[in-house]
């Protein structure tokens, strides 16, 4: 970013002065917030050499996985954000970025400040029968959800049948891959909301979001920081993960408990041979979660084609080819 005093058009009246403009008096190019002009006349003379290399900066976007319900430690990502990014990239660069195995669908969800949810099972049953119709004046719960583009993904045989209630008549959709970063975060109606990325509508896997600041303009996704071994995939939610981390702490293991362990380490989807003992717990691995952020698409593209070959190798097993 530039620290000029200066205005950025190099034929601006007033370079001719040589005298520096008060930085106060410039005005920043709003997209790509690096540039300063004196005036709109110098802005309008330079952009059309200036919007070959004019890029919307980063968002640095702090994620924290079920905060209220995961502790000891908490999994959390924070990641550099390119603003020109489809939504359906950034959920990769989540699913890379938590170690997650993409076998289920997800959307990213602004939540209605006005929403309360119901607070005992009274409430709930109540809700269920003043609303037993999915009735458009049933409370909303998203202002806004950004979902995944189709039915059925390559990766996954899992659809997006478990929406369910996500769905609401006064609820905007947008499609992941059609919808840039920008602009959900640069919209002034969804600033200051609450925007969750929740993967799988079984386990619910709510990541709540919180947009830290900007950062210079990148080609990829650069995960930042983070805390916490990747969650088991089909744990069965935060409960489930509670259990399976509860399972390598003690000393004695009962049946199921060793049972839990055999799971994770050898069937889950994000299976880890190395499981959970001791600092495990605490093990993820940034340099790798960035070497697959680089190569993020051709990463997928090869995990499409493996999952493509299983599913008529699978046909093939069953007798349907
Ligand atoms: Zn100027
Ligand atoms: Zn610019």
């Amino acid at each position: 970013m530039t620290t000029s005093q200066k205005c950025d058009n190099p034929s601006c009246p007033q370079a001719a002065a040589d005298s520096p403009i008060s930085s106060n008096n410039l005005r920043l190019c709003s997209r790509c917030r690096a540039t300063r002009y004196c005036s709109q006349e110098c802005q309008r003379a330079c952009w059309p050499s200036h919007k070959r290399r004019c890029r919307r900066q980063n968002y640095i976007i702090k994620f924290q996985l079920c905060p209220e319900d995961i502790a000891d430690p908490p999994v959390e990502r924070t990641l550099s954000c390119p603003a020109d990014a489809p939504f359906y990239l950034l959920h990769l660069a989540l699913q890379t970025a938590f170690g997650w195995a993409t076998t289920h669908s997800f959307d990213f969800a602004v939540r209605d400040p006005d929403y309360r949810p119901p607070t005992d099972i009274a409430d709930f049953l109540r809700n269920r029968l003043v609303y037993r119709d999915g009735g458009a004046d049933r409370p909303r719960e998203y202002l806004l959800r950004v979902v995944d583009p189709v039915p059925r993904s390559p990766f996954s045989g899992i659809d997006r049948m478990h929406e369910g209630s996500r769905q609401h008549p006064g609820t905007v959709e947008k499609k992941s891959n059609e919808w840039c970063l920008w602009q959900l975060l640069d919209d002034r109606q969804y600033q200051g909301k609450q925007l969750l990325y929740t993967y799988d509508f079984g386990d619910n896997w709510e990541h709540v979001s919180t947009v830290e600041g900007r950062a210079e303009a990148t080609d990829h996704f650069v995960c930042l920081s983070g805390t916490g071994h990747p969650v088991a995939e089909d744990a069965g939610g935060v409960a489930g993960w509670n259990d399976l981390k509860a399972a390598y702490r003690t000393e004695r293991p009962t049946a199921e408990q060793r049972e839990r362990r055999a799971w994770f380490e050898t069937r889950a989807s994000n299976a880890d041979p190395a499981g959970l003992a001791g600092d495990r717990v605490h093990a993820w691995d940034k340099a790798q979660v960035n070497r697959n952020l680089e190569n993020l698409l051709e990463r997928f593209e090869q995990i499409a084609e493996q999952a493509a070959s299983q599913k008529a190798m699978f046909e093939q097993i069953i007798g349907r080819s």
